[in-house]
C-alpha cells in the first residue's frame, strides 16, 4: 500500500515505522513546529493517576506496558538513554492520602504487574535514591515507572523508518481531498496520490480536516518546561512527581527537567514566558532547593492537543475511507501515542488489536459542519 502519514510527532513516526515495517510504501510529512513530543517531560507512569475513566487508563497503561517491544523492535540497546525504567517517587499533601495511593497501587498492579514494586519510602531513604532531595515527608516509589527522551525516541523512529525505505519529508502538508479510491496529498510543490492518510497531526488536526466539512472537538494547550544541567551523575534517579504542576524528570549526564505547565488560555502560543517558567521551577523550591540554583539550558514550549472530554481518539473517519486519525492525546501522549501508533498501523491492514476500535473512535469528535 502507498501511504502518507502526515504528523512526524509520536503517533505519526511511530505508525510510519510500523507501516515500513509492514512492507508498505510510507512517506511521512512534518512541520515539527510545535511538535508536543520533542517538549514533553517523558514521564511514563501512568497507573496512579487518580482520573477514573477506565478506557482512559486502559490506555494509558497498555501504552506503558507497550514500550520494552516497541525499544525491542527499534533494536534500541537496553543501557540507552532513549528510554529507562529508572521508577517513580509521588509525594501527596498527608500520609492518609499517601497510604491511600498506596493501596491503589497494589489494588492495581494485579492486572498490571509492570508496575513492579511498590513501597513507602522515609525522607532518608528518598535521598539516598536523588540526593538533591530535601523531603520532610514519605514519599511512594514504584519501580516501573519510566522516563523517555520524546525527542532522541522521534530521531531514532524516523532513522530506523528510513532504513526500511521510508521517505521523510519536513514540510507542511496544505491540503488532503478525497480521489474516487484514494486520497490527494498537497505540500509546497508536490501533488501526489496515496490509497491511504493517517493524519498525526496532534492539535493541529482541525486544520486539515475543517476544509473536509467537519468539525472537530480538538483545541491547543501551551505546556512549557525548563531543562536544567548540574554537576551530578543522574542516569540512574526516579522520577519525582510531587504534588501540584511541577514535576522533576531527571535523565544522565545531570540533565533535568522541570515542568511542565498547564495553559489552557494560550493555546496555540509558543512564547517563553519567563515569569511563567520562573514560578514553575520556584514551585520545587521546598523540595530541591538546588534545582533553583542550577544553570538552566533550555526552555521548551510544545501544544498539547486536547478534546472536551480529555480522551484521545484515534481510527478510520467513518465517512471518509482511507482516512485514520489520531489526536486528543493530552498530557499523557508520550505514553499512549506508541501503541496507538502501532494499533493504528494494524488496523490500517484490518487486523484485530488488543485495544477495541469502538472505544476510541473518532465519530464522537469529528462531526459534519
Ligand atoms: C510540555 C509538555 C510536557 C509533556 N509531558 C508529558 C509526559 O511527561 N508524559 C506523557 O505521556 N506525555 C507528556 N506530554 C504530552 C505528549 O507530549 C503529547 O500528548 C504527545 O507527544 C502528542 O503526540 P502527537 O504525535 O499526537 O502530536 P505532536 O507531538 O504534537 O506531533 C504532531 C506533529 O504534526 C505536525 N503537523 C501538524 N500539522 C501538520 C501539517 N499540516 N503538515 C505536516 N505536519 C504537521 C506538527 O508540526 C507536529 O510535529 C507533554 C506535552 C507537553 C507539551
Amino acid at each position: 500500500m502507498k501511504i502518507a502519514v502526515i504528523g512526524g510527532g509520536i503517533v505519526g513516526a511511530t505508525t510510519s515505522f510500523y507501516l515500513a515495517q509492514a512492507g508498505d510504501e510510507v512517506t511521512l510529512f512534518d512541520y515539527k513546529i510545535g511538535q508536543a513530543t520533542s517538549a514533553a517531560a517523558g514521564i511514563i507512569s501512568p497507573w496512579l493517576s487518580q482520573r477514573r475513566n477506565q478506557d482512559w487508563y486502559q490506555l494509558a497503561r497498555a501504552g506503558a506496558k507497550f514500550y520494552p517491544a516497541l525499544m525491542k523492535d527499534l533494536a534500541v540497546p537496553s543501557e540507552s538513554s532513549i528510554y529507562q525504567q529508572v521508577g517513580t517517587i509521588l509525594f501527596k499533601n498527608n500520609e492518609k492520602l499517601l497510604n491511600k495511593l498506596y493501596e491503589i497501587a497494589l489494588k492495581r498492579r494485579e492486572e498490571a504487574p509492570e508496575i513492579g514494586d511498590i513501597s513507602i519510602l522515609t525522607p532518608t531513604e528518598l535521598q539516598a535514591k536523588i540526593p538533591i532531595l530535601t523531603p520532610e515527608m514519605n514519599g511512594l516509589f514504584v519501580s516501573g515507572g519510566a522516563r523517555v527522551d520524546g525527542r532522541q525516541l522521534i530521531n531514532q523512529l524516523v532513522t530506523s523508518f528510513r532504513a526500511l525505505g521510508g521517505q521523510y519529508c519536513e514540510t507542511q502538508v496544505s491540503d488532503l481531498r478525497p480521489l474516487q479510491s484514494g486520497w490527494l496529498v498537497k505540500a509546497n510543490d508536490l501533488t501526489e496520490e496515496y490509497d491511504k492518510v493517517v493524519l498525526g497531526t496532534g492539535a493541529w488536526l482541525p486544520n486539515l480536516i475543517h476544509p473536509l466539512g467537519y468539525n472537530v472537538d480538538v483545541r491547543g494547550q501551551k505546556g512549557q518546561l525548563v531543562e536544567v544541567r548540574i554537576d551530578s551523575d543522574t542516569s540512574n534517579w526516579p522520577v519525582v512527581m510531587p504534588q501540584g504542576e511541577s514535576d522533576i524528570i531527571p535523565f544522565s549526564n545531570g540533565q533535568i527537567l522541570i515542568g511542565a505547565t498547564h495553559e489552557n488560555e494560550q493555546f496555540y502560543d509558543l512564547t517563553v514566558d519567563d515569569q511563567v517558567v520562573s514560578d514553575m521551577v520556584n514551585s520545587i523550591k521546598e523540595l530541591a532547593p538546588d534545582l533553583i540554583k542550577a544553570e538552566q539550558v533550555e526552555v521548551r514550549v510544545g501544544t498539547r492537543a486536547y478534546t472536551s472530554d480529555f480522551l484521545p481518539f484515534f481510527g478510520e473517519v467513518a465517512d471518509l475511507p482511507g482516512l485514520f486519525v489520531a489526536s486528543g492525546l493530552g498530557s499523557s501522549g508520550l505514553t499512549t501515542g506508541p501503541v496507538i501508533g502501532h494499533t493504528l498501523a494494524s488496523w490500517l491492514h484490518g487486523n484485530e488489536t488488543e485495544l477495541k476500535a469502538s472505544r476510541y473512535s473518532p465519530a464522537n469528535y469529528i462531526r459534519k459542519t
